[in-house]
């Protein structure tokens, strides 16, 4: 028996238009992805965020290529990895997608829980945040008000307005925050000035504070820095993560840059070796993409999967949250109810 492959475009709405420094948007073309093997059925997800270059029709045209036949249970993801990258460079997105179905339906066959083939202990899950994107004031304050179940926040700066958003937060909660500069500041020196602002207003890390190739100006303001600065933009794959070592504090891992689940197990493991920080982030993302970073994400230092908290169509059952953290059940594979 081989495996079935069927895809399935989706458009996820997003409850506020997503706006980061210099750009924004209202929704997020999703490839769904089903895999069938002997009457099981694998879930995946492609988040395909414009910016990145991936869109439907490049994965159709990636998927059109692929055939699963060879593939034998259980599956050898370092194999399936190579396989994939022998296909054509880049669509991180869609290799996700494979590698996140292949995962929940190998769970289905061994009938057990994704997060047990990574070791993982679910008591050690960390709190995730949720993201209060770009706005005026008034939305600003909405959205906290929305944000009620996490107990971090993440704020997205990188603009003009940057002090004027952590004080409209800071005026209706001390919650503590997560910044993400989106490589949105150009003065090494202002940024600098700005970072230790921001660890007097709570926060606890911040996420590419310049723009992804400028190597040396990251590491100067992380080696000035007390708060933990973490690359995101500039850190994909795997091959990227040794990169970090000395420009960084840590890294933020995405399923939708490592092309996984498999790679961003991975890469943590590399991270930990070179005393790296992690944090497990995500795309606009349904429950499916966002229990496959759950079960990584008690390996990890922080979370921000937050994508069933910002969109208004997910296609599946939401995920438990419980104080502020997702909630890994028994199911088999992803766990998606
Ligand atoms: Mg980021």
């Amino acid at each position: 028996m081989s495996i079935r492959i069927q895809a399935k475009p989706f458009e996820l709405m997003l409850k506020y238009p997503f706006s980061i420094s210099g750009y924004s948007r209202e929704s997020t073309p999703l490839m769904l992805l089903e895999l069938e093997l002997d009457g099981l059925i694998g879930v995946g997800e492609a988040s395909m965020v414009p910016y990145h270059g991936e869109n439907l029709a490049t994965a159709s045209e990636f998927l059109s290529k692929v055939k699963l036949d060879w593939l034998q249970a259980p599956f050898n993801f370092d194999e399936l990895r190579d396989y994939l990258d022998g296909l054509a460079p880049g669509n991180p997105n869609i290799k996700a997608a494979i590698d996140i179905a292949l995962h929940d339906l190998q769970g289905k066959i061994d009938q057990r829980p994704c997060w047990q083939y990574f070791d993982v202990d679910p008591e050690r899950m960390p709190l995730t945040s949720i993201t209060i994107g770009m706005d005026s004031r008034e939305v600003i304050l909405k959205k906290v008000q929305e944000a009620e179940p996490a107990q971090i926040l993440k704020v997205k700066l990188g603009g003009e307005a940057d002090k004027m958003l952590i004080e409209t937060i800071r005026s209706v909660t001390d919650k503590p925050l997560f910044v993400d500069a989106n490589q949105g500041w150009k003065d090494r020196n202002q940024a600098l000035e700005l970072v230790h602002w921001l660890q007097e207003q709570g926060v606890m890390l911040i996420e590419q504070p310049m723009d992804k190739n400028n190597w040396e100006d990251n590491a100067w303001i992380t080696e000035q820095s007390s708060i933990p600065i973490l690359g995101d933009e500039s850190i994909q794959r795997m091959a990227d993560v040794e990169k970090a070592k000395g420009v960084y504090h840590g890294i933020n891992i995405k399923l939708m840059k490592s092309a996984g689940m498999h790679e961003a197990w991975q890469m943590i493991q590399m991270a930990r070796k070179l005393d790296l920080k992690i944090l497990i982030g995500c795309m606009s993302e349904t429950s499916c993409a966002t229990l496959a970073a759950a079960a990584l994400a008690p390996l990890c230092d922080w979370a921000d999967l937050d994508g069933p908290f910002l969109t208004k169509n997910n296609p599946f059952p939401n995920p438990d949250f419980k104080n502020g953290k997702w909630v890994l059940n028994n199911l088999p594979g992803l766990g998606i109810s």
